[in-house]
C-alpha cells in the first residue's frame, strides 16, 4: 500500500528512524536521490528552498517528484523548505508538494505565530493533506561554508527552544511539524563542532505530539545524528554536506575529462558521489 508522507512521518516516530530530507538544485541531486531511494527503499524528502525552487521551476519539480512516486513506485516526496513569501507558499501548496515549511523564526516571537497561523490556514484550504511546518528560534539562514557562527544563531543552552515554547507554538498555530533550535546551525561553520542538546530534544518530544524535524545537519557527527534519531527527531535536513561534494565531485570530473564534453558522462562520477553520501545518512538514521 501506497502511504503519504504523514504516514510515513507518523511512523518515524513507532519504528524510531527519521526521514532524510536533502535539498537539490540540478539534475545530478535529483538523479542521486531517485536512485538512493531505489537503493534503500526507503522514503526520502526533496527540498528546495525558494531559491532552488525558482531554479529548479516550482511546477517540474512537483512533476518529477509525481512521476517518481506514481510512475516508478519510489518514496519520494516534495518540500518546500524555508518559504517565508506566502505567494510562493501557495504556488507550492497548488502545485502539489508534500509539505511545506514556513519560516518566520527571524521575526517577533508573536509575528512568527500570527504568520505561521496563517500560512497554516492557507495551505490547509488548498489542500488539508499537505504538511505545515514552523521554525523556533534563530539558526542562521543558507547551506553555506562559513568561517564563523552565524550572528544570533542560538547556541547557547540558555536561548534554546523550551518546551513550553513548542506547545505554545504548535497550539497556537496547527502546525503539523516544527524545527526547533537545539544547538543546530544552517551550513558547515570551518573549525567548529556542532553539538547539539539532546537532552533538550527529548524534552520537546516528551512535551509535543508534533514531529521534529533537525535542520543544518550537515556537519554533526555521526553517533550524535544517531542519538538525535533516538532522542525523537523525525525528518533530518542536509543541504551544505551535499553542495560541497557537488562542487568537489564536478571540479575533479571536469579535471579527469580531457577532450569529453558529453554532461551525463562528465555528471556521472558526480552523481554517485552524492548518492553515497545520501546513502550514508539514511543508513545512520535507521540506526
Ligand atoms: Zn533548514
Amino acid at each position: 500500500m501506497e502511504r503519504n508522507l504523514r504516514q510515513y512521518s507518523v511512523l518515524t516516530t513507532q519504528d524510531n528512524f527519521a526521514i532524510g530530507h536533502f535539498n537539490v538544485s540540478n539534475w545530478e541531486g535529483v538523479k542521486a536521490i531517485q536512485e538512493a531511494c531505489a537503493e534503500a527503499n526507503t522514503p526520502i524528502i526533496i527540498g528546495v528552498s525558494q531559491g532552488e525552487a525558482e531554479f529548479m521551476g516550482i511546477e517540474t519539480i512537483a512533476a518529477i517528484v509525481r512521476a517518481f512516486r506514481e510512475k516508478m513506485n519510489l518514496p519520494v516526496f516534495l518540500n518546500a523548505d524555508h518559504f517565508k513569501d506566502m505567494a510562493m507558499v501557495e504556488s507550492a501548496a497548488k502545485a502539489g508538494f508534500d509539505s511545506i515549511l514556513f519560516d518566520a523564526a527571524s521575526d517577533s516571537w508573536e509575528d512568527n505565530i500570527a504568520k505561521t497561523k496563517q500560512a497554516v490556514d492557507l495551505v490547509k484550504s488548498i489542500n488539508p493533506n499537505i504538511l505545515v511546518e514552523g521554525e523556533l528560534g534563530y539558526i542562521g539562514v543558507g547551506s553555506v561554508v562559513r568561517d564563523k557562527i552565524p550572528e544570533g544563531a542560538v547556541i547557547d543552552e540558555s536561548f534554546m527552544t523550551t518546551p513550553e515554547q513548542a506547545k505554545e507554538f504548535v497550539l497556537e498555530t496547527g502546525v503539523d511539524l516544527i524545527g526547533p533550535a537545539v544547538g543546530n546551525i544552517h551550513g558547515i561553520v570551518k573549525g567548529y563542532k556542532e553539538n547539539i542538546n539532546i537532552n533538550r530534544i527529548t524534552s520537546i518530544r516528551a512535551a509535543v505530539e508534533t514531529l521534529l524535524v533537525l535542520h543544518g545537519a550537515s556537519g554533526i557527527g555521526d553517533e550524535l545524528l544517531r542519538q538525535a534519531v533516538k532522542a525523537g527527531i523525525s525528518i533530518i535536513h542536509i543541504n551544505t554536506e551535499l553542495r560541497v561534494v557537488w562542487k568537489d565531485g564536478l571540479t575533479k570530473s571536469l579535471k579527469e575529462s580531457g577532450d569529453e564534453v558529453a554532461p551525463y558522462k562528465i555528471l556521472k562520477p558526480v552523481v554517485s558521489d552524492l548518492k553515497q553520501l545520501i546513502l550514508h545518512k539514511v543508513g545512520l538514521f535507521h540506526g
